[in-house]
């Protein structure tokens, strides 16, 4: 590392050989992170390194266990934190926390992000995966995004300006600095219990209290036409058989369950028994056990259903 790969501001300090704080509970360090405050403090950042990655909340991400190379950022203090509610327009820094921010809303009696409940992240990796589930997507509320590109330069980007996909926004080379939400005013009561609701439905059927990064593949759109047995769990065996037409997108979940793959280890990372699509880790895991445990998870879909998994997961693996 030479001495300009350190150069920063007064105020910005640079931690060396830092850990990255992820939902995984694993992985390596980076060799320097910064936390920012303002945008000017964050373009300083893109200076010392153009190729930096931003953490969020970490609940989508695994750090391979060499840890990395680049700059690692978190957006810290009010200005990147905070948020502003008028009416039912909402302005929330990119490292707002999303949970704490979808419980206000409620409060407020404010529709729009309460579909989003269980979710953990901050809002500008909401963003970037564009993340949801059965009840919406974070795309829905959007209205406008405010970032940085690489040479830090700001950069506004309307709704209908972003490529938002299912869980991907396309806007990966940028780093968001607060998005803009549009809110419609709905009756308190009902969407308390709508909130609720959807919070139960992802306790229900996911491993929230372990140690996880939610889903590790996206649902596979297929190529071909799908047949699995039907199973019908009243009567606890296989009925007929179930249609997944070529251009449909199935559970990833349901196809490593229907594979036989739930509880398959190794070393400290098992796929969960309760949610095929959950990787989850034990005291002790490393990063390897999870990216050769995806490997043999997706081997093993392929060999069963001739269906391609791709990761969900974001991998930071050290590059130089
Ligand atoms: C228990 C559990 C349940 C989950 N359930 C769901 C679910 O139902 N639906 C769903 O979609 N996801 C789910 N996830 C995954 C995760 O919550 C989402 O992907 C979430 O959007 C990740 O946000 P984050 O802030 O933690 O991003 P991180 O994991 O920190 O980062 C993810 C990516 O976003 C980038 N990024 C983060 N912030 C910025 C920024 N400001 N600018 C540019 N890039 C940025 C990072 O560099 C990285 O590439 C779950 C995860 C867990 C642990």
């Amino acid at each position: 590392m030479n001495a300009l790969d350190t150069a920063a501001p007064p105020s910005l300090e640079i931690e060396f050989d830092a850990p990255i704080p992820t939902w995984f509970g694993i992985g390596g360090k980076a060799d320097r992170l910064a936390r920012p405050r303002t945008p000017e403090q964050l373009a300083e950042c893109l200076r010392l390194d153009p190729n930096l990655k931003v953490l969020g909340d970490g609940a989508n991400l695994l750090v391979d266990d060499d840890g990395i190379s680049e700059l690692v950022v978190i957006l810290g203090g009010p200005r990147f934190t905070g948020w502003t509610i008028d009416g039912t327009s909402l302005r929330a820094g990119a490292g707002a926390n999303l949970p704490k921010l979808i419980n206000e809303t409620v409060r407020k009696g404010l529709a729009g992000l309460e579909s989003l409940g269980g979710i953990p992240a901050s809002v500008g990796g909401a963003v970037i995966m564009n993340a949801g589930g059965a009840f919406g997507q974070i795309a829905d509320a959007v209205a406008r995004v405010h970032a940085l590109d690489r040479q830090g330069r700001p950069v506004t980007l309307e709704r209908a300006q972003i490529a938002f996909d299912y869980r991907k926004s396309g806007l990966s080379n940028l780093v968001i600095t607060e998005v803009e939400f549009t809110l419609t005013q709905a009756d308190p009561v009902a969407l308390r219990e709508r909130h609720l609701e959807v919070m139960a439905y992802k306790k229900k059927t996911q491993p929230m209290a372990d140690k996880s990064a939610g889903c590790v593949f996206k649902n596979p759109t297929l190529t071909e036409e799908l047949t699995l047995e039907k199973l019908d769990p009243a009567a606890g065996q296989a009925t007929p058989f179930e249609v997944h037409r070529a251009g449909s997108r199935v559970s990833a979940g349901m196809l490593i369950d229907r594979a036989g793959l739930k509880g398959l280890r190794v070393g400290g990372a098992s796929v969960s028994p309760r949610h095929g699509n959950f990787i989850v880790t034990d005291a002790g895991a490393r990063a390897r056990d999870v990216i050769e445990l995806m490997d043999r998870v997706a081997l093993g879909v392929f060999a069963r259903f001739g269906v391609t998994l791709q990761p969900e997961v974001v991998i930071w693996r050290r590059t130089r």
